[in-house]
């Protein structure tokens, strides 16, 4: 039978091969080799480690209390600064942040693996489901936080514990945000993200409603009358577009609906997977995607990205990842057309690009192709102000995001933001975190003044 054109299908590997693909990215440390790692950290004074995880664990203590096999004792350290501290474990780019940082570094090029201890500190605890904090009385206030993301799951759960009544309305079906529908299936096996959820709103005092969306079923001024403060964690809801004048043809994707789908199918395999697949774009959901493209069997994945390695938004982990995974990137690189048949894409034009005297990103006129059964959008995420522009009309933006202070209060009395959505937002799980925790301090400050 004649390839079909364009060649899109499910079931590319059997299943043993797909679920060895999709298994766990890092193995978990046992006993014994966390007890040889632990014993690496030179346990520093004014750890730069601690300086560098933007949720400020205090590094070298967990590792000390690993150190006496005092697991509880250090997941508690972890979890009183980063309440998801089990998926940060998971999914942080600790190679640029603590692990960057750690001093084993000069000496012997290999920093303590600070992510693995973490995981190995915090597992057992979610396992067990082992409760480590504790509501304070309560205040009588109560506060409203929309979007159940790691920004506002986070400042959810410090809310409760400082004794406030949380009301969490959430857009999807599932609570945990990107954590549930957008990280890498690889590197959050088991349904570690639903665990992870549960934990949290064991604490008490937070009551949740899925399936509600401000903009549709509620409004900013509701919730400012009805509670004493709100919180914004509503990420970034909508997908930046290629520009190109037929990018609504079959086969035309954006990367993060997909990642969506196959995070919440059963069957992995059941997803339709190309051929050649080409995915634009240079940060974690352009490896994410490619990579797992090429896990559900797609023959050939190009990344295209229009600058040079050092821009990538990915690290470089990610994109060593990506190379061992089989994926080709192409640096200096931008899309200029799109070609189809009656199915849908079937190669995508890219015209060669470089920086002129003055550093400006210019196109050279050199173009290529690269054969496309589908194309993959993955050039970054804004605020969906298709459905929430009025919402936020009343709040200061910039560059699409919503502008905070310090404390993470928004231009708007009693109205706090973070994460994705607030400017000064790194994209990363471990900083909506942050968002959550900082917002909720102050939030406690002000409802108490
Ligand atoms: C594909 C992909 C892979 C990634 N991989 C990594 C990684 O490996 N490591 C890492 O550190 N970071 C990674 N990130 C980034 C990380 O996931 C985000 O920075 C983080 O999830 C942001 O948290 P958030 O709470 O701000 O937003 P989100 O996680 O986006 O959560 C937003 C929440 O708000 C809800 N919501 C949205 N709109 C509304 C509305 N109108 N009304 C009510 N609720 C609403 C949604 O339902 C959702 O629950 C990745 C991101 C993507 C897209
Ligand atoms: S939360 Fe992330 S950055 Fe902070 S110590 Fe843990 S792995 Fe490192």
């Amino acid at each position: 039978m004649a390839t079909p054109s364009p060649d899109i299908r499910p079931n590319r590997l059997g299943k043993a091969e797909i679920d060895r693909n999709f298994a766990d990215l890092h193995e978990p440390l046992s006993r014994s080799e966390a007890l040889i790692e632990a014993d690496r950290c030179y346990f520093c004074y004014d750890a730069p480690c601690t300086t560098a995880c933007p949720t400020g664990i205090d590094i070298p203590g967990f590792i000390q209390k690993i150190r006496s096999d005092n697991i509880r004792g250090s997941a508690q350290t972890i979890l009183r600064e980063n309440i998801m501290g089990g998926m940060c474990a998971r999914v942080c780019p600790t190679e640029v942040l603590c692990e960057e940082a750690c001093v084993r570094n000069t000496h012997e090029e290999r920093p303590v693996n600070i992510g693995l201890l973490q995981r190995y500190a915090t597992d057992p605890i979610f396992e067990s489901a082992t409760p480590l904090f504790e509501r304070a009385a309560s205040s009588g206030k109560t506060v409203a936080i929309v979007g159940g993301g790691p920004a506002g799951l986070s400042a959810a759960h410090r809310l409760a514990m400082l004794g406030h009544d949380v009301k969490v309305f959430n857009r999807d079906s599932k609570l945990g945000g990107l954590n549930e529908y957008g990280i890498a299936a690889y590197k959050t096996v088991n349904d570690f993200a639903q665990r992870e959820v549960d934990y949290i709103l064991s604490i008490g005092g937070i009551d949740v409603e899925n399936n509600v969306a401000l903009g549709a079923d509620f409004s900013l001024a509701d919730l400012r009358s009805n509670y004493d403060a709100v919180f914004l964690g509503i990420g970034l809801g909508s997908v930046n577009e290629l520009g190109l004048e037929n990018e609504d043809l079959p086969g035309v994707k954006n990367a993060i609906d997909y990642i969506a789908d196959l995070r919440q199918a059963d069957d992995k395999g059941s997803l339709p997977v190309g051929r050649n697949v080409v995915v634009v774009g240079g940060g974690m959901t352009a490896i994410d995607i490619a990579v797992q493209s090429k896990r559900l069997g797609a023959e050939r994945v190009d990344i295209v990205y229009r600058r040079g390695p050092e821009q990538m938004g990915a690290s470089q982990f990610e994109q060593d990842l990506a190379r061992t995974n089989g994926v080709t990137i192409h640096h200096w690189a931008a899309p200029v057309a799109l070609s189809a048949d009656a199915g849908g894409v079937i190669s995508i034009e890219l015209e060669k690009t470089e920086l002129d005297k003055g550093g400006k990103l210019r196109t050279t006129g050199e173009i290529f192709t690269l054969r496309a059964d589908v194309v993959f959008k993955a050039i970054g995420q804004k605020l969906d102000d298709a459905r929430i522009g009025d919402e936020l009309a009343a709040l200061q933006l910039q560059g699409g995001k919503i502008v905070v202070d310090q404390s993470q209060a928004t231009s708007l009395d009693n109205v706090w933001a973070g994460g994705d959505c607030a400017v000064g937002g790194d994209d990363l799980t471990v900083s909506a975190v942050q968002h959550g925790k900082v917002a909720a301090i102050a939030i406690d400050h002000a409802l108490r003044s």
